[in-house]
């Protein structure tokens, strides 16, 4: 196989094939450089959006090259980053099935929904999307120590990746972290801090001693790869879908990295002519939790960007993100994609876990559990049709939330 996979190596690439041209600020578009490290955007303090030469991409990345390449996010090369095959660093990570949930979506009349299983990555979560990237483009330029805020998975998925490459990772995450992620972090060798606050906390905490520490700081959208990663759910729903589109998609949104990353995917996608000009796009809707729902209250009050959600409280630690950087990235998808954004309680995630898991098999996080109590609030307020073609994303195993289910 061309793209195989070779001592955790994406081997048979042909250099000069990766097309990074420059980083955008996702605020007011100003340019800035590739050829470094970069954090937010130095106009505006804001993301930054790797931009490529399409049309030179499209030319190698078409539907039939895409049939013998590796099962792994690393298949839509040309799109992503990292310029030597000699930096990915990777462990298998992306390419999650997108299985169909025809129990559970009997129970309400639908025969076309979904679940985008992002559980089976490695590290249990599709944090490891994010930081497959990101590490690698830290080796590219030659980043030794990388730190980052997590409210637990993108530790995790951080404390790997680095490993992986021989870096150091120092991490941040609050005392009350699921277990697991803390454990996973020790086991795969970082430095690990608990503190005593939110995730908010924790990047403070990082900001203050990074450059003292001489600490790369990768957190959510503070660095320009990890979005680049997240895309390729977008890439993923497509081709799965043998390049169709879903009608509806339930994502739930802490700092909102696989929101953005799919609608900048969907926007390349087209682009690049794997999809027709113009496709009808799908409706995004964002699921936070009630203790933790900044995106929901901008959305609902028409704000541009999302204020801080005072005391914010949640067992879905991924959803405990009480102030995001993309805020008006995430509230511009969902506006622009018709959708919208849904609040559920941890009470009915709990239930909801167990509803997918007997009916489906898949024992999600309850973050991913969040997308189905969103989805029966959807279908009750009419707001979407049961014949409409609905992926639910299940963003991470339950087997990391064991303190969640009474363990
Ligand atoms: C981080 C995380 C989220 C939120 O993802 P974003 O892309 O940062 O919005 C959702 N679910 C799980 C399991 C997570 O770890
Ligand atoms: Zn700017």
């Amino acid at each position: 196989m061309r793209f195989a996979l070779a001592a955790g190596r994406v081997s048979g690439w042909l250099a000069g094939r990766v097309h990074l041209t420059h980083l955008d600020c996702s605020l007011c578009g100003k340019p800035h450089d590739a050829a470094t490290p970069q954090n937010v955007s130095a106009c505006c303090g804001k993301p930054l959006f790797a931009r490529y030469d399409l049309a030179a991409a499209a030319r190698t990345l078409t539907r039939d090259a895409l049939r013998g390449r590796v099962k792994s996010l690393w298949r839509y090369r040309e799109v992503l980053p990292v310029k030597s095959d000699e930096d990915v660093v990777t462990l298998g990570e992306g390419f999650t099935p997108l299985l169909p949930a025809s129990r559970l979506g009997a129970r309400h009349g639908m025969t076309r929904l979904f679940i985008k299983d992002e559980a089976q990555n490695p590290t249990g979560s599709f944090k490891a999307r994010g930081m497959t990237t990101a590490v690698s483009m830290a080796k590219q330029f030659g980043l030794k120590k990388l730190a980052v805020p997590s409210a637990g998975n993108a530790a995790g998925a951080l404390a790997a990746y680095a490993a992986r490459a021989g870096m150091e990772a120092h991490i941040f995450m609050p005392r009350d972290t699921p277990r697991a992620n803390v454990v996973e972090c020790e086991q795969t060798g970082a430095f690990v801090t608990l503190i005593d606050g939110l995730i908010t906390d924790c990047g403070a905490e990082v900001a203050r001693r990074k450059t003292a520490e001489g600490w790369f700081d990768v957190s959510t959208l503070k660095e320009p790869y990890r979005a680049e990663g997240k895309k390729t759910l977008g890439y993923e729903l497509a081709e799965q879908l043998e390049w169709e589109l879903p009608d509806v998609i339930v994502y739930p949104t802490g700092g909102g990295t696989g929101l953005i990353g799919m609608w900048k995917a969907f926007e390349e996608l087209q682009q690049l002519r794997l999809l027709p000009a113009g496709v009808k796009l799908p409706r995004m809707f964002t699921v936070q939790a009630t203790g933790c729902q900044p995106i929901v209250r901008a959305f609902e009050t028409g704000e541009k960007f999302a204020a801080e959600h005072l005391g914010a409280h949640t067992k879905a630690s991924g959803l405990r993100v009480p102030k995001a950087i993309g805020d008006f990235l995430m509230l511009r998808a969902l506006r622009d994609s018709h959708g919208g954004a849904i609040a559920v309680t941890d009470e009915e995630m709990i239930t909801c876990t167990k509803e997918i898991g007997a009916a489906e098999g898949v024992f999600a996080a309850p973050e991913g559990a969040a997308c189905y109590a969103a989805l029966k609030q959807l279908l009750a307020a009419k707001e979407i049709s049961a014949s409409d073609r609905v992926v639910l994303f299940n963003t991470g195993s339950g087997l990391k939330y064991l303190e969640c289910f009474g363990g």
